[in-house]
C-alpha cells in the first residue's frame, strides 16, 4: 500500500487532495485486502485510482466589455463499474485536475453507498461565477458544454450541480446540450422543476446530512432538539442543512462564505434563513449583510493571518461543514472538541484535514464523513434519473420518504462495514470499506476493462 501511496505521489506530485483522498480509503481498506488475496494479483487499488479517462478542454468566452478570456474545463470519468458516471460540475476559481481527481474519486464510493446504480465522476472549471453578470455566466455555460456534450449522455455520463452551480448554470448547460444533441433527455440533473427536475434534489443534500446526524444520535438514545450547531458556508447545502436543523428543534449559529462568518447567539430562525436564501440566490450578495438586517449577530471577516477558523470557535453541540475541502484543521478540531462538540456531519466534500479527522476519532466524536453524510444529494439526482426515465415525477413526500430511507440504509451500511471488520462505531472506515466492496465486486465481474 506504501508503494501504491509512493506510485501515486510520483505520478502527480502536485494532486494534493486526490493524494489525501486516496491515502485516507487505501488505510481504511488494508483489512478487506488482507481478507481477500486475490484483490492483489488483480491490482483492485491501482485499477480504482486510475481514471477510466480524463476530459481537459479550452472555454473561451466574451464578456460583456467583448473582452475574451480562457479558463479551463475537466471532466473525469473515474468509475463506470456501477452505472453511467455520475457527479456535480463545480465553478471555482480553486479548480485544477487534483481537485477534480479527489472529488471524482470520493464519488465512486459515495455513489455506491447509495444503493443506486450510478458510477463515479466529476467535473468543472476554473471559472468563477462570482461578480459576472447573467449574460456571462450563460456564455460562459454555452462554451463549456459546446465541448462536454460529446462526452456526456443520460446512459454515458450525467453531470450535475456543486460550488458554483446551481440552478441557474444547470439551466444554460442544458440548455446548451439540448440544442447540440437535438434531443431532450435526463442529461443533468438539479434541473428546474418544469422541466425534469426532482422535487426535494435542491433540499436533499443538506437534509441528508442531518438525517444522518438524527441517525448517529438515535443509536445515543439522542435526538436534535435543543442542540445548538455550528454550520459554515451559506450555498445550497448551508441552507438546507440550517432548514433541516430547524425543523427538527436545534439552533443554528453560525453561517459563512469565503469572506467571513455570521454568529447568532438566538439563532438562524426560519425568517432568518429566508432573508439568506434571497441574499444568496436572488442578489448574490455577501453574509456580512445579514448583520445590516440583524443587528443581534455578529460578522467576523476571514483575517489571513490566523492559522485556524474562529467560526469553530464557540460552544454548540454539533458542526455541519458545508462549505469547501479541507475548511476544519487540527487546531479547528481541538477547538471543537474543547467547546463541547461531539458530532460532526460533514455535508462538504472533505471538509476535515487527516489530522482533524484522527483528533475526533480519538475523541470519539460522532464523525460521519462527507461520502456517507452528504450523499442524499446524490442519491435524490439518482431518483431525478429515475423519474426522468419514466417520464412522470413523484411528490415531495415520496421524494423526501425515499432519501430518508436511503439515509437512513447508508448509516446502517457504514455501521455495520465497520463492526464487521472490528472498527465498530467508526463511520470513516466503515463508509470506506462498504463502498469499495460493493464496487470492486462489479469491477472483479465485469473482467479487465
Ligand atoms: P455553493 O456554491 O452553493 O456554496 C458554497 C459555499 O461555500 C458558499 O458559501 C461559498 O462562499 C463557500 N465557499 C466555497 N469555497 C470556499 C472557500 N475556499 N473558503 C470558504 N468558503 C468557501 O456550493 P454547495 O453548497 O453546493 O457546495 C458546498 C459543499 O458541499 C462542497 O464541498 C460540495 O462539493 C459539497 N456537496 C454539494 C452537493 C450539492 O448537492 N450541491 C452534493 C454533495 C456535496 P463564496 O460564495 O464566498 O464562494
Amino acid at each position: 500500500m506504501d508503494a501504491i501511496m509512493s506510485h501515486i505521489k510520483e505520478k502527480d506530485p502536485e494532486q494534493h487532495e486526490f493524494h489525501q483522498a486516496v491515502h485516507e480509503v487505501v488505510e481504511s481498506v488494508k483489512p478487506v485486502l488482507d481478507r481477500n488475496m486475490e484483490y492483489r494479483q488483480q491490482a483492485v487499488l491501482q485499477r480504482v485510482t486510475e481514471p477510466e479517462r480524463v476530459i481537459m478542454f479550452r472555454v473561451p468566452w466574451m464578456d460583456d466589455e467583448g473582452q475574451v478570456h480562457v479558463n479551463r474545463g475537466f471532466r473525469v470519468e473515474m468509475n463506470s463499474a456501477l452505472g453511467p458516471y455520475k457527479g456535480g460540475l463545480r465553478f471555482h476559481a480553486s479548480v485544477n485536475l487534483g481537485i477534480m481527481k479527489f472529488l471524482a474519486f470520493e464519488q465512486v464510493f459515495k455513489n455506491s453507498l447509495t444503493t443506486l446504480a450510478m458510477g463515479g465522476g466529476k467535473g468543472g472549471s476554473d471559472f468563477d461565477p462570482k461578480g459576472k453578470s447573467d449574460n456571462e455566466v450563460m456564455r460562459f455555460c454555452q462554451s463549456f458544454m459546446s465541448e462536454l456534450f460529446r462526452h456526456i449522455g443520460p446512459n454515458t455520463d450525467v453531470p450535475a450541480g456543486d460550488i458554483g452551480v446551481g440552478a441557474r448554470e444547470i439551466g444554460y448547460l442544458f440548455g446548451m446540450y439540448k440544442k447540440l444533441q437535438n434531443e431532450f433527455t435526463g442529461v443533468l440533473t438539479g434541473k428546474s422543476l418544469a422541466w425534469g427536475g426532482s422535487l426535494i434534489r435542491p433540499e436533499a443534500t443538506g437534509y441528508g446530512t442531518v438525517y444522518f446526524a438524527a441517525e448517529m444520535m438515535n443509536v445515543k438514545g439522542e435526538t436534535l432538539e435543543n442542540k445548538s450547531c455550528l454550520v459554515s458556508g451559506s450555498g445550497n447545502v448551508a441552507q438546507f442543512t440550517t432548514e433541516k436543523i430547524i425543523e427538527l428543534g436545534g439552533k443554528v449559529l453560525t453561517l459563512s462564505d469565503s469572506s467571513g462568518y455570521i454568529f447568532d447567539e438566538q439563532g438562524i430562525d426560519t425568517q432568518k434563513l429566508e432573508f439568506v436564501k434571497n441574499l444568496k440566490n436572488i442578489r448574490r450578495g455577501r453574509i456580512n449583510e445579514y448583520v445590516n438586517e440583524f443587528p443581534e449577530a455578529e460578522y467576523t471577516p476571514v483575517d489571513p493571518q490566523l492559522s485556524y477558523n474562529p467560526l469553530w470557535d464557540h460552544k454548540a453541540d454539533c458542526a455541519m461543514p458545508c462549505a469547501t475541502q479541507n475548511e476544519i484543521n487540527a487546531e479547528d478540531a481541538e477547538h471543537l472538541v474543547k467547546n463541547g462538540v461531539h458530532l460532526v456531519s460533514e455535508g462538504a466534500n472533505m471538509p476535515s484535514t487527516p489530522e482533524a479527522v484522527e483528533i475526533f476519532l480519538d475523541h470519539k466524536l460522532l464523525y460521519a464523513p462527507g461520502k456517507a453524510a452528504n450523499a442524499g444529494g446524490v442519491a435524490v439526482s439518482g431518483l431525478e434519473m429515475a423519474q426522468n426515465s419514466m417520464r412522470l415525477s413523484w411528490p415531495s413526500s415520496e421524494v423526501d420518504k425515499r432519501l430518508k430511507h436511503i439515509m437512513k440504509s447508508i448509516h446502517k451500511t457504514c455501521l455495520d462495514a465497520g463492526t464487521e471488520y472490528g472498527v465498530e462505531g467508526n463511520y470513516v472506515a466503515g463508509a470506506n470499506i462498504a463502498g469499495f466492496v460493493k464496487v470492486v465486486h462489479a469491477m472483479l465481474d465485469q473482467g479487465l476493462v
